[in-house]
């Protein structure tokens, strides 16, 4: 009688520890779905100053917040950036527009102030810049690569009819720090952590390498 009780007891007791890994591990479920889900914040970043593609009057504004230091960034732009431009840009719908972020240090620094200086001096070319940038980043993205003699380098083969002098003065004397500035404090107040971040007005993609669910933001800001 008293053995059978104890067994009985243990098999409640394995029934309970069992019932409580299930419930921990669920919500362990829950938190990790929390943190992977778009984050709607008050307001979207302000996109005065920034360079900008696509229609003036296009209905969703995309924001990505990149580093030209960063490789993920780079992977970003080759991957959805033509997706997301085919479907969304072409056709009139998203606006896109670039704010530097700059967490690689010095290199971050003056790759935006050079992005920043083409904007000012050849706004019409700061997108072709923005991608020789991009294709100049070497696969060890550790490998320290931007300096002002590589910075006017891609400058110059990007853009045949680049002012050199222009831009090299413009790059020296730090003319356009506070357009760089400036992309810091809106990285600070939308407290960007990770780049790529891509804002789809005023909604966090919470997987922007994940074309599908940038997608999925844009459609549903579009409804
Ligand atoms: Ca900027």
């Amino acid at each position: 009688m008293n053995k059978k009780k104890g067994s009985r007891s243990f098999v409640v007791y394995t029934a309970i520890v069992v019932a409580l890994i299930v419930a921990l591990f669920a919500v362990n479920q829950l938190q990790e779905k929390k943190e992977n889900t778009d984050k709607t914040l008050s307001e979207a970043p302000s996109i005065e100053g920034q360079p900008v593609i696509g229609e003036e009057n296009a209905p969703v504004t995309v924001v990505e917040f990149g580093d030209f230091k960063c490789p993920s960034c780079k992977a970003w732009g080759d991957v959805n950036w033509p997706q997301l431009k085919k479907d969304f840009v072409d056709t009139g719908k998203v606006k896109f527009a670039h704010v530097n972020v700059l967490f690689h240090g010095e290199e971050s620094r003056m790759a935006s102030l050079a992005s920043e200086t083409i904007l000012q001096l050849h706004p019409d070319q700061y997108w072709t810049f923005h991608k020789a940038l991009y294709d100049a980043q070497p696969a060890n993205h550790d490998d320290s690569w931007v300096t002002e003699e590589s910075m006017l380098a891609i400058a110059k083969s990007a853009i045949p009819e680049l002012d050199e002098q222009k831009f090299m003065d413009t790059m020296k004397a730090e003319a356009t720090v506070n357009a760089v500035n400036y992309d810091i404090s809106l990285v600070n107040k939308f407290n960007v952590q990770l780049t790529p971040t891509i804002m789809v007005n005023d909604t966090m993609v919470a997987n922007p390498m994940d074309y599908a669910s940038v997608k999925a933001a844009i459609e549903s800001e579009l409804k």
